[in-house]
């Protein structure tokens, strides 16, 4: 219909002389902003939400502007379509709007996909519907009962009430307030619906920090009062009140009228963090993460943007929250890899927070017990300003950790338990405390083959594995979710029942740990038991106790508080060191020493041990000593040596095609396609350590820059200048990668 009416009456009626043009950002990977008319009476300022035809479709889009000008847009009068809708929703702020810019330039992504974070709660941009209420409009029943009296004594001050809200506080039933309704008491009122979350009071219960604490939580408060863009780095062990500190700038914040955010990894599995929240500020900070209800998650959207939610507490997406006012950035576990975002747009949020920190000219806080690499040595240089508290609160001692050589004090055949973590467990439980026994790997074990032909079950998909879940029967691929139940023959040689299993995972130590300790109750606790729901209600049985000996995957190294655990044993220790990756061994550090830090953190002595075959490995030496120092001085040197980030830059790109040949030789001409450049250079293309996942084969290519490379720049070249990708390429570029696979 439309064509033909164009085709018919020419430029004429598509752009009348009173319309107005204006470029919209469509949440689609296109390379920039298209035109649209803005028809009469439509008002649509920089940043508006607006609804825009696309091809067929109509999709949510804002109105774009570059550093206050109208950006340039691809521009085809004819084409001209009109906005069809501005929604009534506070407009992308100006530096909203500079930060997607950002985001998108420095990760090489389409700027729309970067605007479709922000835009996350599509049926959040209409207000919301007003609620019914009811307001005493002086009359009197006939008949006064003692209910009746109640409920009118609270309505007489002649402010509105919600029906239930009303009986609620009256201590009357709903029929009481109903029949009030009925004898004309009340008027109706139409209230603005209720906030989310109740608004969080700085005052209500702050706690008497200690000298160090204090000397720190004052660094923070002065930067909040000053404003202005900052960074600091609480660096500080387990335990040492670091919570407590940064609690302190957010109340500051908080009194200046202004909003927080705290970005959190695994924000699902924090109840513990919101509990606590609520002790010192009466209140809950309103949650961000991918496993809300879409009609919660659209409040938080609506609710942030127009300032009466005060603190968010999400996962890295909440980065991209409209904000009213935001004035302070908190980044807890700086150092987590769960920050960093690999699909669609590859960004690390605690990079990004520290750029919409600068937008918006506030501080930023990062805080962690062993911080990244990249955030120590900003530290060290002087950008950022290191607050540091070196031992536990109230004297609470660290675990005393020791190694196990596991050549020295081997398992018995075919367990994985050195006899030295047998004894330590039954000692912890005979004194009725709580034993963690920690191993990244889900299910009962990474690898099956037959014992006859040596035949190993990999995915149809992926090169990886098959893993087997025994409570589960099945046998699973972790990169794809392919499923098949665990078989009896070998598909290759047609042997029964002569297939093993290879290696441990969590089920695998549980079923070894009751054998051991027949009498104890153990808990397996890893993401693939089911919800959120279900994993924070085993997080809080252990806290409360109803479990002896919890065998965990990651989730149980994060932010929990277990008062009975005094024994946190390392199945294997030496897990994360052999993959090829440059941060293999600071994510070792990283994770062995959170997780034993999990251990006394009320005070009761606790020990931590860690099962290994290298004993003298830096990484294991410098857990035990607790000389994080040298660790880090040592991490620091071999990067500046190798000119890895932050003294070099990286960037990986992934070619992806449903046959290698494609993949390979598209992966050959980006390389092909790359400028000169001095200082710059590329690695590969190599097949990727996992070549194939999903069916599609993969190939990288991995770029190495100075640190005053401009790489996007470069890579941006390559991609040009590179032949059009053919229907099944996929290329996916990874600036400051943390993934090596
Ligand atoms: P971190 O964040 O460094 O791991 P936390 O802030 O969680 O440390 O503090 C560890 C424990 O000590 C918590 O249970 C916390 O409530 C308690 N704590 C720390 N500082 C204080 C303080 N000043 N007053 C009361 N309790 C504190
Ligand atoms: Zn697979």
């Amino acid at each position: 219909m439309k064509r033909e009416s164009s085709d018919l009456f020419g430029p004429l009626v598509q752009k009348p002389a009173a319309q107005k043009t204006v470029s919209v950002l469509v949440p689609l990977p296109t390379p920039g902003p298209y035109s649209y008319a803005l028809p009469e009476p439509l008002r649509a300022e920089p940043g508006a939400v607006v609804q825009v035809p696309l091809g067929p479709r109509k999709v949510i889009g804002v109105v774009w502007d570059e550093d206050g000008k109208n950006a340039d847009a691809v521009i085809d009068s004819r084409k001209l379509r009109p906005i069809e809708q501005v929604f009534d929703c506070p407009p992308l702020d100006p530096t909203m709007r500079r930060f997607i810019d950002w985001v998108a330039s420095y990760t090489l992504s389409p700027p729309g996909l970067v605007a479709r974070m922000a835009l996350r709660a599509p049926a959040a941009l209409d207000p919301e519907p007003m609620v019914e209420g009811l307001r005493f409009c002086g009359h009197v029943p006939e008949r006064m009962t003692p209910a009746r009296q109640k409920a009118l004594e609270l309505a007489r001050d002649g402010l509105s009430w919600t029906r239930s809200g009303l009986a609620h506080a009256a201590g009357v039933s709903l029929s009481v307030i109903d029949g009030l309704v009925k004898q004309g008491v009340f008027e109706t009122v139409f209230l603005p619906p209720p906030p989310l979350v109740a608004a969080p009071d700085p005052d209500y219960t702050p706690h008497r920090l200690a000298g160090v604490q204090q000397e720190a939580a004052e660094i923070l408060i002065e930067d909040v009062r000053q404003g202005g863009f900052s960074v600091s780095l609480i660096d500080g062990v387990t335990g040492s009140g670091k919570t407590e500190v940064y609690f302190e700038a957010i109340a500051e914040t908080l009194r200046q009228g202004r909003q927080v955010l705290i970005l959190l990894p695994e924000i699902a599995l924090t109840t513990a963090f919101l509990q606590r929240f609520e002790d010192r500020f009466g209140a809950r900070p309103a949650e961000w993460h991918s496993d809300l209800a879409t009609r919660t998650r659209e409040k938080v959207w609506r609710q942030t943007g127009s300032g009466d939610i005060r603190v968010v507490a999400g996962a890295r997406s909440a980065l991209f929250l409209p904000f009213a006012d935001l004035g302070l950035i908190i980044v807890d576990e700086e150092h987590d890899p769960a920050f960093k975002q690999e699909d669609r747009v590859f960004y690390n949020a605690r990079d990004m927070a520290v750029v919409r920190a600068r937008l918006a000219s506030i501080p930023l806080v990062l805080v962690s017990a062993t911080p990244s690499v990249e955030s120590q040595v900003n530290s060290l240089a002087g950008r950022y300003k290191r607050i540091h508290l070196p031992t536990r609160f109230a004297d609470a001692a660290m675990p005393d950790l020791h190694l196990i050589d596991m050549r020295r004090h081997p398992p018995e055949r075919g367990g994985f338990l050195s006899p030295v973590m047998l004894r330590a467990i039954g000692k912890t439980i005979a004194q009725k405390q709580q034993a963690l026994l920690f191993l990244n790997r889900r299910g009962y074990a990474p690898l099956t083959l037959c014992r006859v032909c040596g035949h190993r079950f990999q995915c149809p998909h992926c090169s990886s594995w098959l893993v087997e879940h025994r409570f589960r029967g099945q046998i699973q691929c972790h990169q794809c979710g392919y499923a098949e139940t665990t078989p009896h023959a070998c598909p290759e040689c047609g042997t029964l029942d002569h297939l093993v299993a290879c290696g441990p995972g969590v089920e695998r130590i549980a079923e070894e740990a009751e054998k051991h300790f027949p009498e104890a109750r153990i808990l397996v606790l890893s993401s693939d038991l089911g919800g959120v729901k279900r994993l924070r209600l085993e997080l809080e049985a252990i806290a409360k106790g109803e479990a002896d000996i919890v065998i965990g995957t990651q989730l149980v190294a994060k932010g929990h508080n277990f008062p009975l655990m005094t024994l946190v044993g390392i199945v294997d220790a030496d897990i994360g060191l052999a993959n090829g990756d440059p941060r293999a061994a600071e994510r070792t550090f990283q994770l062995l020493s959170q997780v034993t830090g999990r251990a006394g953190r009320t005070g009761l002595k606790s020990h931590g041990l860690l099962q290994t075959y290298q004993p003298q490995h830096p990484v294991m030496q410098a857990i035990v000593s607790g000389d994080a120092e040298a660790f880090y001085q040592r991490e620091i040197a071999e990067r500046e040596r190798a000119l890895l980030p932050p003294y070099g830059r990286l960037v990986s790109i992934i070619v992806s095609a449903d046959n290698r040949a494609d993949a390979e030789a598209h992966a050959r001409a980006l390389r092909q396609a790359a400028p000169p450049a001095k200082g710059i250079a590329i690695l590969g293309p190599a097949e990727a350590p996992l070549a194939l996942i999903r069916g599609r084969y993969r190939f990288r290519l991995l770029i190495h820059g100075a640190k005053s490379s401009d790489m996007q720049g470069f890579v941006r070249v390559m991609l040009e200048q590179a032949p059009k990708e053919r229907r099944s390429l996929q290329i996916q570029v990874d600036v400051d990668p943390q993934s090596f696979l």
